[in-house]
């Protein structure tokens, strides 16, 4: 039990993460883990949930925003091919 770094909610599931870098963080949801640790879009500012698309300077959401950023070469996973 303890309390969430985001929100300060003492919960009793609250869960911990521990990042790559070795910063720790408690958290009392999903929610609030995405909005501490999600990176955001570079070209549209949503939070990145899913893998993403890593540029050159930024990270993207789907390969349309990583054109719009520069990323001329990103293709999304396509069916056909
Ligand atoms: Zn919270
Ligand atoms: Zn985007």
């Amino acid at each position: 039990m303890s309390r969430c770094s985001i929100c300060g909610n003492d919960y009793a599931a609250s869960f911990e993460v521990t990042t790559a870098e070795g910063q720790r963080f408690t958290f009392d949801s999903l929610e609030c883990a995405a909005q501490q640790l999600a990176p955001v879009c570079g070209h549209c500012g949503c939070r990145i949930l899913g893998h993403g698309i890593e540029g050159a300077s930024a990270r993207y959401c789907c390969a349309h925003c990583a054109r719009e950023g520069g990323e001329v070469e990103a293709v999304d996973n396509t069916s056909g091919s």
